[in-house]
């Protein structure tokens, strides 16, 4: 039998809907940015004392002062003499990353559970320190996806994330845990089909060893042509990308050929292979920080074993050349850290000091700039809606203290994230932004987190 609703309740649930984001009956707010200046990553343009409207989470004007009114009613921002700049993007993430170490044991029996709140604190951080997008590139158990979710429907502070889902590995191979292991072409298609099922918008697979698990070299191509085809062909039907976890060339030339859009890592890629990601588009995401002196004191104090360090010591020196050489050739080169996009390394964080090693490898400061911005955009297919300050996308803006195209450093005086129009983090007037986000509570410490699952490793 059908009832209806009683009509108080009725007007209940109207009251309710008009409470919720973006379903206000009224006219939406205008926000208005005034005193900053910008760089418009897609023209390499600086914009001095400009003025930025935001209407409905969207850029609806920007320009200079002179020619962009602010209209009457708008709140305004005062942040004079800063820079800004589209919000930063992060390409390789793991939320729930652990590394061999200390932190390893501490988290030896996190729960499912656990894992989940944990990520979402470290999506909270990310977002916090200026990275309004994430590309996830593997973590447990489709957390990342409901995370994702979660912050799409505004229950979760935290920047987009697009996510690959958990990777597709070997048995045996880099990024395989406990069942998720794949062998042969049908065991790939299947895996490829589950993860696009459960809300993977990128497939990634490893296909050479990595610098943090047993089982294969970073040199080995170790997954098999026809198995890399077969996630290729599954995704292509979906229209979806691969990225492959590649430390090899000869493995990387073969991903290549078989139509993979990304490698991550890249330890040893030579010219040669550098040529033919250029000429066939490829995309290439460093994650640079992972090799180089940066993050040696991260290592320290995450306890990184000895045998770990002396890995890393060991591709250093090629994963530089491959950058340089990468950036010779005009690659297409995103910013990913692969550690978490706030974790602090060598005095700012680790997708500022990612970013900083790229034009210490060879980028102006406005490509690495863009490599940050728009670049990620571009990779991820959203470069109409996220990526640069432009009329019409996402307002999503970072503030700093100083013009990047003099020097990519200003990035570590970052001082104001708005996402979607929010105002997230206002150093220069904590009153204009949401209030603390994140707050111990003393009487609430129990024992280190713990967890039976190791999350994924370079
Ligand atoms: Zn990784």
């Amino acid at each position: 039998m059908k009832k209806s609703l009683p009509c108080w309740m009725f007007a209940f649930n109207v009251f309710l809907l008009a409470l919720l984001p973006g379903v206000s009956a009224g006219a939406a707010e205008q926000v208005a940015i005034v005193g900053a200046g910008y760089v418009d990553v897609l023209t390499g343009k600086a914009v001095p004392n400009a003025v930025v409207v935001v209407e409905d989470g969207r850029i609806a004007a920007i320009g200079p002062a002179a020619g962009v009114p602010v209209p009457a009613g708008a709140k305004r921002i005062e942040l004079p003499g800063k820079w800004l700049i589209p919000g930063l993007m992060n390409m390789h993430v793991h939320l729930g990353l652990i590394l061999p170490g200390i932190q390893m044991l501490e988290h030896a029996n996190e729960s499912d559970a656990q894992l989940a709140l944990r990520m979402a604190e470290n999506a909270q951080k990310s977002l916090l320190s200026g990275v309004t997008t994430i590309r996830t590139t593997g973590d447990l158990h489709h957390a990342d996806i409901a995370l994702a979710r979660a912050i799409g429907r505004g229950s979760q502070p935290g920047p987009r994330i697009v996510s690959s889902g958990e990777i597709i590995a070997i048995t045996g191979g880099h990024g395989a845990f406990g069942e998720v292991a794949n062998d042969g072409a049908d065991a790939m298609r299947k895996a490829t089909r589950r993860e696009i099922d459960a809300g993977a918008r990128w497939i990634k697979i490893a296909i050479t060893g990595g610098i943090g698990t047993p089982g294969g070299g970073v040199q080995q191509g170790l997954m098999t042509p026809d198995e890399i085809a077969s996630v290729v062909q599954i995704a292509k039907r979906n229209d979806i990308k691969v990225t492959a976890h590649s430390g090899s060339p000869n493995a990387t030339r073969e991903a290549v050929e078989l139509g993979v859009s990304g490698i991550e890592h890249g330890y040893f890629l030579d010219r040669p292979i550098l040529k033919l990601m250029k000429q066939r588009g490829v995309w290439f995401v460093p994650t640079i920080l992972v090799s180089q002196p940066a993050t040696f004191e991260f290592f320290q104090r995450i306890g990184a074993p000895a045998w770990y360090m002396a890995r890393v010591r060991e591709v250093g020196k090629a994963h530089w050349l491959a950058l340089k050489t990468a950036i010779e050739e005009g690659v297409n080169i995103a910013v990913g850290s692969d550690q978490f996009p706030f974790e602090p390394n060598d005095g700012t964080t680790a997708t500022i000091r990612e970013t900083e090693y790229y034009a210490e490898a060879g980028m102006t400061n406005l490509q690495a700039l863009q490599a940050a911005t728009i670049q990620p955009a571009r990779m991820i297919g959203m470069e109409s809606q996220l990526g640069s300050l432009t009329q019409g996308k996402f307002a999503d803006i970072v503030a700093i203290d100083g013009n990047p195209l003099d020097g990519i450093s200003a990035l570590r005086k970052l001082g104001f994230v708005m996402k979607s129009g929010r105002v997230y983090r206002n150093d220069w007037d904590r009153q204009s932004a949401v209030p603390p986000l994140i707050q111990a509570d003393p009487t609430e410490a129990g024992p280190p987190p713990g967890d039976a699952h190791v999350d994924v490793i370079f």
